[in-house]
């Protein structure tokens, strides 16, 4: 075991189209989805440790803590590192460090980000074999996002979205991605979604399924075809949970964005637009009402798709 440090990165991801089933017996989900991942990268370096520990620390771009994450067993990364080392039967330890830079319990699967990277670092460092379909499956017990964020590009996803299918298409996105605090808790989305539904007279699929056109769009690389077909199930009930992300879409919409909607459970807000010079013009419209309706707002211009999570160094010793 020669290595002592590796450094790994893994993506946000947006969904181009979310179906939500109705809820399970079993409390879950089923959904129909279109994955990708963005150019807003997480990234962990993990450092050997000779006791069995699995320990980790957390910071912001500029080196600060960050709120919303705890750094204890419930951490996303520690999760994968533990059961990666149970697999093993490794009795070395880790210390991970993880960079964040995708904002937490946004809608982008910040924490799956960090589990899929986590588990390709401590993999290499522990000089473990797992083939592909092990670490998917591994992937897949730690959460619904994290298989999609070791495969990132385009993707279908189905189940509870851990089943990920990859999607060929030459199209490339160009988002103005805007971000607010506090964040919004994933079950509880979904739980205002049931609750939304269950005065609907909608009957919801079951399985859900995407339209024909949608799927036609994204692999024509046409983005002007993409625009009226993004869809988000969950987009209702994150309005209603943060009313002012309705401001948002609206002066994106006024701003002459391509489209707007809701990422996953929210509440980031994601603009489609053609190009990089557009997203400022639409930035230079939205920025007010964004900073007038939500708090501690922040705009980026992302792209996809990209990468899926990979190792950006294989370092021995120290830094
Ligand atoms: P989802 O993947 O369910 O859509 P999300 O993208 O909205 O979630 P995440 O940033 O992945 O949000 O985190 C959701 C919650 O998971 C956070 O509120 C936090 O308490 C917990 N968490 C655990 N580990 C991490 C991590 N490494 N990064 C971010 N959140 C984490």
């Amino acid at each position: 075991m020669g290595t002592q440090q590796v450094l790994a990165q893994a993506p946000a991801k947006i969904n181009l189209a979310l179906r939500v089933g109705p809820l399970r017996p079993d409390g879950y989900h089923d959904l129909a989805t279109v994955y990708q991942a963005i150019d807003l990268h997480d990234q962990v370096r993990a450092t050997l440790r000779s006791d069995p520990v699995v320990s980790v620390e957390t910071v912001d771009r500029a080196g600060g803590p960050v709120a919303g994450v705890s750094d204890d067993h419930h951490h996303l990364a520690v999760l994968a590192a533990q059961s990666l080392r149970a697999r093993g039967g490794v009795t070395a330890g880790v210390h991970l460090h993880v960079r964040k830079n995708i904002p937490v319990a946004a809608g982008l699967a910040g924490g799956s980000a960090d589990a899929a990277a986590a588990l390709l670092a401590c993999m290499e460092l522990w000089g473990l074999g797992l083939d592909r379909a092990e670490l998917l499956g591994l992937a897949a017990e730690l959460g619904s996002d994290v298989p999609f964020a070791l495969a990132g590009e385009t993707a279908l996803g189905a189940g509870r979205g851990e089943q990920v299918r990859p999607l060929t298409t030459g199209m490339a996105t160009t988002w103005l991605l805007i971000s607010s605090a506090p964040g919004l808790a994933t079950p509880s989305v979904y739980t205002q979604t049931d609750r939304m539904r269950e005065g609907s007279a909608v009957l919801q699929p079951q399985p859900p399924h995407l339209p024909d056109d949608l799927l036609a769009a994204v692999r024509s690389g046409e983005v002007t075809r993409l625009g009226p077909l993004l869809h988000n199930d969950l987009q209702p009930a994150a309005l209603h949970l943060r009313p002012g992300l309705a401001n948002v879409l609206a002066a994106g919409r006024a701003a002459g964005s391509i489209a707007g909607l809701v990422s996953g459970s929210g509440p980031s807000v994601l603009l489609l637009v053609a190009d990089d010079a557009h997203a400022d013009a639409v930035a230079g419209a939205v920025t007010p009402v964004a900073r007038a309706a939500l708090n501690d707002v922040q705009l980026r211009t992302v792209h996809g798709p990209v990468a899926g999570a990979r190792l950006v160094s294989r370092p021995s010793g120290s830094d």
